[in-house]
């Protein structure tokens, strides 16, 4: 059974790039009935950032990506917090010292910086390690003794050297690397009894029975060594497939996407919002500004991912059946920011006005603005071509909620004509007379009286739409006064007259 993680470590908020790991991997995972699993890398305590486990899980219900297993839902293959699993690790970093796939290292920091004040480029490995202070050099007795007296000490994995190692990516092809260009790496302190990353991330992806790791680019580097480590377990057999994903790049191209470039072109690069903890700065999130969580799933699909035709609007459902890493770029993938304000346009047409008149409740609450489920969707129908984001829907919606209570000089200055007090109480006069109040009556009589009097039709429209909506912007003029009522029109012509 296909089974895939995204293994985020608890540091600060989600980052858009990791959304886009997650969304591939639930992708992949339910195009091939698998399971998609959470699980929290929090092994390094140094950088644990309270708080931010539940941001990530509420990231992930906001942007409806449901998990199979998780810390919050359980499973078969718990715990899924990898500082509960301390004791898992030890066990397998004591495997690999009795089979001498590692050793104990006790050198200092200063011991290691001295040593590599001593030799340029230095790295620990088959070629230095003997200098050492390890448990390669020092004797069998010394070793033990040095752990009975509590110093401190760490694991590092002893890559032999001169052995091609291949990492197979579904998206990169083979990539072939020699062991002698890597080191030594640390997979366990004794300092926080904790192993560190690429260990725990191995032996997890083991235990959980992952098949395919589906990781950003800037693990690429790494997955030689997570070759070794399965090697050095004899678990190759089992060993996962790799796919590495292009990064997200700053809409220029040069480099990778920060949460500076955010703030640079005032765009979320968070799902949702973020308080720093430290600082007390805030940074939005998609959610917080105005975006729907299916047009967020759908541009980031297509950052790195494309479905080979013209098609840009998809499902979920339709993702989960189109992806594919043959599909996959190499490249990096620039982010844009106003594909991403298109997409949510598209999503805000298709989301049902009773929706939306929900969403922009709580706008109504606070102004105290008594709320009508139906005349609201009716105004959300008028207007919602006219915005990207669920917070445009206020100023474009107002007027139909509040009767303007100044017009806007310039456009008085501009439509309200001399005549305009006359043409529109004997417009007051024809209204009234009206008693099917539909935009399309409306308009058949309206345009008939203009037509009798010979008066300049964009007069009275234009000093007709300023009485009413207080400026010259809103949907077809008898789309509005019908919504309103002959009552509430009337009104507004009244008020304007005067
Ligand atoms: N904990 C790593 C991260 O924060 C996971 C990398 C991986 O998926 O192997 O990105």
């Amino acid at each position: 059974k296909t089974r895939v993680r995204f293994a985020p470590s608890p540091t600060g908020p989600l980052h858009i790039g990791g959304v886009r790991t997650a969304l591939y991997n639930y992708l992949f995972s339910k195009q091939q009935n698998g399971d998609f699993i959470l699980r929290i890398e929090d092994t390094d305590s140094t950088r644990f950032v309270p708080g931010a486990e539940a941001y990530i899980q509420e990231a992930f219900d906001w942007l409806g990506l449901p998990y199979d297993e998780s810390p919050a839902k359980g499973g078969k293959f718990g715990p899924y917090r990898q500082s509960e699993r301390k004791d898992i690790y030890k066990k397998y970093v004591h495997k690999l010292l009795d089979e001498g796939k590692a050793y104990i290292a006790f050198d200092t920091p200063q011991e290691l910086e001295a040593k590599r004040n001593e030799i340029p480029n230095f790295q620990y490995d088959a070629a230095t390690r003997l200098q050492m202070r390890n448990s390669l050099t020092l004797p069998t007795e010394e070793v033990k003794k040095l752990i009975d007296n509590g110093t401190q000490y760490v694991v590092r994995i002893k890559i032999e050297p001169r052995i091609d190692i291949t990492v197979n990516d579904l998206i990169r092809g083979e990539v072939v690397i020699n062991s002698s260009v890597l080191d030594d790496k640390v997979i366990y302190k004794s300092a926080d009894e904790l192993p560190t990353y690429h260990l725990a991330n191995v032996v997890d992806d083991h235990l959980m029975e992952i098949t395919h790791v589906i990781r950003g680019e800037e693990w690429l580097p790494s997955a030689p060594l997570h070759v070794w480590l399965y090697r050095s377990f004899g678990w190759e057999d089992t060993m996962p497939e790799f796919a590495h994903l292009p990064l997200l790049l700053k809409p220029e191209g040069n480099g990778k996407l920060s949460k500076r470039d955010g703030d640079r072109l005032g765009f979320p690069v968070f799902p949702l919002e973020w308080k720093d903890r430290q600082s007390g700065e805030t940074s939005s999130g998609y959610r917080e500004s105005g975006y729907l969580p299916q047009a967020v799933v759908n541009f980031l699909a297509l950052l790195g991912w494309n479905p080979g035709t013209e098609q840009e609007i998809f499902s979920l459902d339709e993702l989960v059946t189109a992806f594919s890493f043959e599909r996959c770029s190499k490249s990096g993938a620039k982010f844009d920011f106003e594909k991403a304000k298109w997409f949510n346009h598209k999503y805000i047409q298709e989301t049902s006005n009773e929706l939306l008149a929900e969403m922009l409740q709580p706008v109504l609450a606070e102004k105290n603005i008594p709320h009508d489920k139906n005349y609201a969707a009716n105004v959300i129908g008028l207007v919602k071509e006219r915005v990207n984001f669920v917070k445009e829907l206020w100023d474009q919606a107002s007027f139909f909620f509040i009767a303007p209570a100044s017009y806007d000089e310039k456009t008085v200055r501009k439509r309200w004509k001399k005549e305009s007090p006359v043409q529109l109480t004997e417009l007051t006069n024809v209204l009234q007379g009206i008693d099917d109040f539909s935009s399309e009556n409306q308009e058949n009589i309206v345009k008939q009286w203009i037509e009798e009097k010979s008066y300049p039709l964009g007069n009275i429209m234009n000093a007709f739409r300023l009485a009413v909506v207080g400026e010259s912007k809103g949907p077809h003029m008898f789309d509005i006064t019908s919504l309103l009522g002959k009552q509430e029109t009337i009104g507004r012509l009244t008020t304007a007259i005067k």
